[in-house]
Parts: structure tokens; C-alpha cells; sequence
């Protein structure tokens, strides 16, 4: 059993701290900062022993090398962006195990927001770390790859158990439920989910991590197939990626 700690630093990111207490094993997943981190381990009485990289932007790894030299840990991350990794120690690629302590994490390549984006599946936890590919509501941005290249990281992510817990890097799905009412209004159980997320916010709780199948009946960004959004884009005809790449290409211009 993971003990998962969710810190959030800066404007909306979320660290991870997974502890496993049977090996003695934590790792930090996407360290920002290194000193809420170092705070969090001393209040807890966990030692450092890994820090997993989804990918190279610096609210993901600002807090790396830091880390590993107050605490010697391993850093893993894509080995395709080794050059962008600060610290990487143990280079990885799709389908890679990745021990901690007792438990197993599985590499996705999950590219599209940046090129070397990965996510670490803990199947025997339920958990997923896919950093900035998924969002509660949403998705990231096209910075580094193609609507093609991200609708199939999407797909992978979308074959998963249902009952996966979304762990993102980033609180935003209460602005991305704004945009996603005006893609897709008339789904009822996104409806609810606005419900139960904007009470969450009021009282300043997190709405991460979410349940995959409910990002799969509220998430426009896994829903191209949906009648209701290929109605109202005028796409009825059309492959998924290209209705998911005309909902990110609205997303970006969006003002809710
Ligand atoms: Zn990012
Ligand atoms: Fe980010």
C-alpha cells in the first residue's frame, strides 16, 4: 500500500510525495520546489530515495538537483530528453518497471505536450502520475507535439481501468469545466461534476486526484466521439484526433 502526499507549490502545481513503508522507499514526483519537499520528508520521516520527471519544464523539475544533493536520490525520467533533465540518473522508455520499495510503476510515453512527456502507472495502486497530459477536465497544451501525437497518448491513457485515480500536476479543473460546459452543455454528468467540484474549491479542497471514468464521461478532451460535440463543432464525419484537435485548438483561444 502507497502512502501518496499531494503538496501544492506555487500557483495551482501539485508534488507528489508516494511512500512505500514495507521497502523504505518515497519518491517525489515532478518536485517544483525542493523545499516543500525537504519540509514534507522531515515532517514525515521519510527518506528521499527517487524523484520521477513526467517532463522538462521547470515547475516539474525545478526542484531537482536540489534534491538529490541533500538527499542523494535517484532521478528517472524519458531517456529522449536526457539533455533536459536536470540530474538524470536512470534513463527510460515506454513499457520500462520502475521498482519502489515493494511497488511497480509501468513508463507510458505519452507525448504531445512535450516531446518527451512520460506517465508512471502504478497498476497495483490504481494511480496514474501523467503529469501535464491530463488535467480534471482538460488537457495540456500542444507545446512541443501534434493534436495526433497527444489524441494518441490520450488513447492510451483512456484504455486503462476506469477506476484509475488521475493523479495531474496541476488544480485546474474548475476553469477547464467552464470551457468544457460550452463545448459539450447539455452532459448531465458534467453538469454534476461542476456541482462537486465548484463546493470543493469554496472551501479551498483539491479536486485532484479524479477517477478516470469520470474523466471519460466529462473530459471533451476524451470525448471526441461524442454526438453531442461533433453536432455543435460541425465534425460529424471526421476522425477522433481531428474533433479533438479543433476542441484544443478552441481551448487555446477560449476566454471563460
Ligand atoms: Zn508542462
Ligand atoms: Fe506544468
Amino acid at each position: 500500500m502507497l502512502e501518496i502526499l499531494q503538496i501544492p507549490v506555487l500557483q495551482d502545481n501539485y508534488i507528489y510525495l508516494i511512500h512505500e513503508p514495507n521497502g523504505w522507499a518515497t519518491a517525489a514526483i515532478d518536485p517544483a520546489l525542493a523545499e516543500p519537499v525537504l519540509r514534507a520528508l522531515d515532517e514525515k520521516g521519510w527518506t528521499l530515495t527517487h524523484i520521477l520527471n513526467t517532463h522538462h519544464h521547470g515547475d516539474h523539475v525545478g526542484g531537482n538537483i536540489e534534491l538529490k544533493s541533500k538527499t542523494g536520490c535517484a532521478i528517472v525520467a524519458m531517456a529522449r530528453d536526457k539533455e533536459r533533465i536536470p540530474g538524470i540518473d536512470v534513463e527510460v522508455s515506454e513499457g520500462d518497471i520502475i521498482g519502489l520499495g515493494h511497488a511497480e510503476a509501468k513508463v507510458l510515453d505519452v507525448p504531445g505536450h512535450t516531446s518527451g512527456h512520460i506517465a508512471f502507472w502504478f497498476a497495483g495502486e490504481s494511480a496514474l502520475f501523467l503529469g501535464d497530459t491530463l488535467f480534471g477536465l482538460g488537457c495540456g497544451r500542444l507545446f512541443e507535439g501534434h493534436a495526433e501525437e497527444m489524441w494518441a497518448s490520450l488513447e492510451k491513457i483512456r484504455a486503462l481501468p476506469p477506476s484509475t485515480r488521475i493523479y495531474c500536476a496541476h488544480e485546474y479543473t474548475q476553469a477547464n469545466g467552464r470551457f468544457a460546459l460550452e463545448i459539450e452543455p447539455e452532459n448531465q454528468a458534467l453538469q454534476e461534476r461542476m456541482v462537486r467540484v465548484t463546493n470543493l474549491r469554496q472551501q479551498g479542497l483539491p479536486t485532484i486526484p479524479s477517477l478516470l471514468g469520470d474523466e471519460l464521461a466529462t473530459n471533451p478532451f476524451l470525448r471526441p466521439h461524442s454526438p453531442e460535440i461533433r453536432r455543435r463543432l460541425g465534425l460529424e464525419d471526421v476522425t477522433d484526433w481531428r474533433v479533438f484537435a479543433e476542441i484544443r485548438h478552441r481551448k487555446d483561444s477560449f476566454r471563460g
